[in-house]
């Protein structure tokens, strides 16, 4: 096996996404699958459409391309609102955006003409996270401009909470969205095929609420992935919290002193490190570093404390553990984790069934 590599669970994936399908859809909730922390992974996009994921949603151009050329068959959203330099590839390759620069929506419009199509937009509304969004004040003016113009179809407005500000989505943000949905359809007479609440953070207030209103989608990837709620990180009872494995290789395993010796000054980091004095320890290095993962989000399957990294390199302390040279070491990840490894072309990846 070539590592390190990160070992994708397709199984734990699909009953992830199937479970959360069921779960949103038994309030009329429909859920889109979000691909930008695993890049568009071909297999996993793959495995999110036979699961019943009818739309898939990425940050990236290239990485829509990438599915598209692998053959995946559905509908694309582009989750980041488009960059103006590259609105003719966003009406090209993606059927859905989110929108919040009026600027850009025309631009989409012109280029949607040119290609004699009709692109799906999503306003973006401001909730409170201060990311993207259209503030409150704003939209009415946007949504009659909007409305003029051809090649674009008004499908919806979202918001998005928990990414930037850490602001949870609850039920008077979710409420809000409601009503401007509402009011948007009965002033436009039009129906937003779209009310798009937010994402993995969503769930604890889909469990507690008692009334959804007119949200009916929700665009979720960590959920899926890691199978957790975003707000405290907390397993979603059910779902696999574990269908990505890092595996990692010993390099190096010896019994050597806990303290590093001679004169302290800066690590290859430009810090100055702190350790403590626990005697002599079996020390093994792990062939992967911070420029394979972000090390920190790493949490090791076997009692053992990962003492630092350097570009290529992870320090343990074996504690207990007999590590060998040539052994694997497995870790689970968190967001950050698996967005560096799935972005690193120095990590192998390999999707499995069992
Ligand atoms: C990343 C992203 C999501 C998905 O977030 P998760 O926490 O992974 O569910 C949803 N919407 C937007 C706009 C995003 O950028």
């Amino acid at each position: 096996m070539a590592t390190p590599n990160i070992k994708i669970n397709l199984k734990k994936i699909a009953y992830n996404a199937e479970t959360l399908k069921e779960l949103y859809g038994s309030k009329g909730i429909d859920i889109i699958g979000v691909t930008k922390v695993v890049c568009g992974n071909p297999d996993i996009a793959a495995t999110l459409v036979k699961s019943g994921i009818r739309i898939l949603a990425e940050s990236r151009i290239s990485n829509i391309k990438k599915m598209r050329n692998a053959g995946i068959k559905t509908q694309f959203l582009l989750l980041r609102t488009p960059f103006l330099s590259q609105v003719e590839s966003v009406v090209k390759y993606t059927d859905i955006s989110l929108n919040s620069e009026l600027s850009v929506i025309k631009r989409l419009s012109h280029f949607a003409i040119k290609h004699h199509l009709t692109h799906k937009i999503i306003l973006m509304i401001e909730s409170g996270d201060l990311r993207e969004g259209l503030m409150p004040s704003e939209l009415d003016d946007i949504v009659a401009q909007v409305v003029r113009l051809d090649g674009i179809q008004l499908a919806g407005i979202g918001t998005n909470l928990a990414c930037f500000g850490g602001i949870e989505p609850d039920d008077e943000k979710m409420r809000s969205l409601s009503s401007i949905a509402k009011d948007i359809e009965d002033k436009y007479e039009l129906q937003l095929e779209y009310v798009s609440g937010g994402n993995s953070a969503n769930y604890n207030w889909y469990m507690s609420t008692k009334n959804i209103g007119r949200i009916n989608n929700l665009r979720l990837g960590e959920s899926i992935l890691l199978g957790c709620e975003t707000l405290h990180r907390k397993p979603i009872p059910g779902l696999f919290t574990d269908a990505f494995t890092l595996q990692t290789e010993v390099i190096e395993s010896k019994i050597k002193p806990s303290l590093p010796y001679g004169n302290v000054c800066q690590d290859a980091f430009g810090n100055i490190p702190e350790f403590q004095d626990s005697g002599e320890i079996r020390r093994a290095i792990l062939g992967i570093g911070l420029q394979d993962v972000a090390v920190s989000g790493l949490t090791p399957r076997m009692d053992i404390q990962v003492l630092g990294a350097s570009s290529d390199h992870i320090i343990i302390d074996a504690k207990k553990m007999e590590l060998i040279v040539g052994q694997i070491v497995e870790f689970d990840l968190n967001y950050a984790a698996l967005l560096s490894a799935m972005t690193s072309s120095y990590v192998n990846k390999e999707s499995v069934t069992c």
